[in-house]
């Protein structure tokens, strides 16, 4: 038996930003939400959003708290830096050429997340339990999450946004494919002596891509692919040697580096379900999908995640059924770009010519070919339209874009 009295419509488990992210869209649309999550911890991440997690945002009132944190990304440079004999040329895409003010802004973790926390505060459908799930039991009335603190609270469904180890995927019977990669990625943020431009640069090297993306001021924020060995000694040098080895990596296209913020390392894995839903438990973010930070995708998809979840528990009068469609309508996002990030990431570490070949040919065709160019500038930016949640639209007006 749950200790509240209260059948919650949806219990949300985990405060990560793809967490808040489905309380709050969840709460919008009309449910009642129960949202188990300790307090984040500190993330020195940033995170590329797309104009369709942006829009999203700016609907239910969060863009505005976290704004001048941002910087918009108007313009990806590709540079292949990987010395070998097939190189590809150098790529630009301009937002502007697909009518976009931007591809994406980048948003510091912290106050992103805070700026979701303090929206979810202000949300009165949201009870906020803060402390851990620590199991679910099934029941007729749908899943009860016991919690840290030996209490329990019942839902209709569950969104499981516990993470890449969700406890409540496993309670869920669905099965993982996990695998890693021979990569660690570094993170840190970096002043500049010049301006970024708002153009965010990525060099394919040999161990993995390298790029810098553009934060408010002269400075950005670095993502460094390198082996494991190679990421563990980048880790061991001080700030000036850091900022030194950044700057020559980069061909000193900002000029001269300086370290300006903690750094830490991310171990490259994957991670996919055999199933995005199952009894009675939805999976969100990171417990649905890991995939290598390349072409800034992970978040893109838990935000897609919470706000097609919310869509389809809108006015659902079987929460069983809305989690089918959920599945159904999660599964080509998700699948497809994980499986366009490992062969991009693939291709770059391959010493196989066809490899290489294949990616040079297939930037040299997007730098010549304006409709592959465009469809390829659009596709990496969203899902075409019809399966991007309506909240993320530009310009549906269907109730469900409403709902904010
Ligand atoms: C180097 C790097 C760069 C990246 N850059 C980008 C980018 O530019 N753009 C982009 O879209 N994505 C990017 N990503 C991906 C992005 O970081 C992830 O997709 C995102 O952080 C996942 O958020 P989440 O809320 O799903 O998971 P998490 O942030 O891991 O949150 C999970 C939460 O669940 C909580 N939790 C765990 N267990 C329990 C439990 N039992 N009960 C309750 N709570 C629990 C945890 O405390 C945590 O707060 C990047 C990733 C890396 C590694």
């Amino acid at each position: 038996m749950a200790n509240s009295n209260q059948t919650f419509d949806l219990g949300v488990a985990g405060g990560g930003p793809a967490g808040l992210a489905t309380a709050l869209l969840a709460a919008r649309a009309g449910l009642d939400v129960a949202l188990v999550a300790p307090k984040a911890q500190e993330d020195h991440r940033t995170f590329a959003l797309m104009a369709g997690a942006v829009r999203m945002l700016q609907r239910i009132g969060v863009w505005e708290r976290v704004a001048s944190s941002t910087a918009p990304l108007r313009t990806l440079r590709i540079i292949d830096d990987t010395g070998r004999l097939l190189r590809a040329p150098t790529v630009e895409f301009h937002a502007d050429e697909i009518d976009l003010d931007a591809f994406a802004w980048n948003f510091p973790a912290g106050p992103l997340v805070r700026a979701l926390e303090e929206a979810v505060a202000d949300e009165p459908r949201i009870t906020r339990f803060e402390t851990n799930v620590s199991g679910v039991t099934p029941s007729e009335a749908g899943p009860i999450l016991g919690l840290g603190d030996g209490t329990s609270v019942a839902a209709r469904a569950i969104a499981a946004a516990d993470g890449r180890g969700s406890i409540c995927r496993e309670a869920a019977g669905i099965a993982v494919d996990r695998w890693s990669y021979p990569q660690t990625a570094l993170v840190t943020t970096i002043e500049h002596d010049r301006p970024h431009g708002f153009v965010s640069t990525e060099f394919h090297r040999r161990t993995g891509p390298y790029t810098l993306v553009p934060l408010p001021g002269q400075r950005s924020s670095v993502v460094l692919v390198e082996t494991a060995k190679g990421a563990e000694d980048l880790m061991a040098l001080d700030d000036d040697a850091l900022g030194a080895e950044l700057s020559r990596r980069s061909h000193r296209l900002l000029g001269q580096v300086r370290i300006a913020g903690p750094r830490a390392a991310f171990p490259l894995s994957g991670l996919l379900p055999r199933s995005f839903a199952q009894n009675g438990i939805a999976l969100i973010g990171e417990a649905a999908h890991v995939v290598p930070p390349i072409g800034a995708q992970g978040l893109n998809l838990g935000l897609r995640d919470a706000a097609m979840l919310a869509e389809c528990l809108t006015g659902a009068p079987d929460p069983a059924a809305a989690l089918q469609d959920y599945d159904r309508r999660r599964r080509t996002d998700v699948v497809s770009r994980s499986a366009a990030i490992d062969l991009l990431n693939r291709s770059l570490l391959s010493d196989l010519v066809p490899a290489q070949a294949a990616r040079s040919l297939g930037l040299f065709a997007m730098s010549r070919i304006e409709p592959l160019r465009q469809r390829m500038m659009r596709e990496g930016v969203a899902p075409a339209d019809a399966t991007l949640p309506a909240i993320m639209r530009a310009d549906d007006d269907t109730p469900s874009a409403r709902f904010a």
